[in-house]
């Protein structure tokens, strides 16, 4: 099939475009690199520098004969989407639709949506949550996943567009940007590794449901093929404290580096965690990478990806 991957420079992106790559499929990129590297671009896929709110992206649908979406693409810095919550929804709104607007006049067969579990419900009423707990997100960022999910049951209910949409828990792994705003696990590795001390926000108790790559581009493959639309959660059902990370990262680090307890970040979620019973029940997915082994490897990753270090894709 030609897949389309927005975003296919970014972290999650890249491994999803590999993914499809090894798994036969034709596979074309777009990003504008904004926050995604060309180092993450493989050089098998074909590969577009536009933006996804752009004219360009309608040659790319019919030269390229787009069969498949899988949208990862998004301004995804929570913060930002609080100080400019009109560029937040350019990209992350009005840039779907465009990519809506194209894949119903394309006629394609699946859209995939990287949705948010942690940003749409907003502090938890329980624990893990389910699809169906109330939606409140606080932050622009999650409002605009909230509202393309919303414009992907329209686009289903008026012209039969098939789509999954998938909440992602706390994504991890290699490729994540270390220099970003989020990503916990990235920017402890980098740091421990170049014997700086990591600040943990507040009293670092604070839980995340923290999911590794390869299991969230594993969901990606089942939703390609999944005959239905649906929306499913990405989680793991796990709870791990910040506090619990930094000592797995510091122990697979080596050097004994003690962390900087900086004040709470304001507004920050306490708990967040998501359950997979539905997409398990629905697609066989389950998480299969268990947090220390991700740990691991991602540090092993940032390891080889330091300054000076070997360096392979
Ligand atoms: P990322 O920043 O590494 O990837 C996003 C990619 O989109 C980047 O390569 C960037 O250059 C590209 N991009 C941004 N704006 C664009 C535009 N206007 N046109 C074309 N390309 C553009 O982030 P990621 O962690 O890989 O996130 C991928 C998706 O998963 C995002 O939609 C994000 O909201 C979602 N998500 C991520 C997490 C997580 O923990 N990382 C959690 C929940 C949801």
């Amino acid at each position: 099939m030609n897949i389309l991957v927005t975003g296919g420079a970014g972290f999650i992106g890249s491994h999803i475009a590999d993914a499809c790559l090894d798994a036969g499929h034709r596979v074309i990129i777009v990003d504008n690199l904004s926050t995604g590297r060309i180092e993450n671009v493989n050089p098998r896929a074909m590969f577009h520098n536009v933006d996804i709110r752009a004219k360009e992206m309608e040659k790319i649908f019919t030269g390229e004969r787009i069969e498949v979406v899988v949208h990862q693409a998004a301004q995804m810095d929570v913060r930002k989407s609080v100080d400019d919550p009109s560029f937040d929804c350019s990209v992350n709104i009005l840039g779907s639709i465009n990519l809506l607007e194209l894949s119903r006049r394309a006629g394609i067969r699946k859209f995939v949506f990287a949705s948010t579990g942690g940003a749409i419900y907003g502090e938890q009423d329980y624990f893990p949550a389910d699809e169906a707990h109330p939606l409140r997100p606080v932050s622009p960022y999650g409002i605009s996943k909230l509202a393309v999910e919303k414009y992907l049951f329209f686009y289903h209910h008026q012209y039969g567009l098939q789509y999954i949409a998938l909440r992602y828990a706390n994504v991890y792994g290699p490729r994540q940007n270390p220099l970003g705003e989020a990503g916990v696990v990235a920017i402890f590795s980098r740091k421990l590794l170049a014997g700086e001390r990591p600040v943990i926000n507040g009293d670092g108790k604070q839980t995340r449901d923290y999911v590794f790559v390869q299991d969230v581009v594993r969901a990606n493959m089942l939703a390609i093929q999944y005959p239905a639309t649906d929306i499913f959660n990405v989680g793991t059902g796990c709870e791990t404290t910040v506090n619990e990370i930094f000592e797995s990262l510091r122990a697979a680090a080596g050097p004994r580096v003690e962390p900087i307890y900086g004040p709470a970040k304001q507004g920050e979620q306490f708990r967040s965690v998501l359950s997979h019973d539905h997409i398990r029940q629905a697609i066989d997915w389950r998480p299969e990478v268990p947090i220390g082994e991700g740990l691991q490897r991602t540090m092993e990753y940032f390891r080889q990806h330091q300054p000076g270090g070997q360096v392979s894709r």
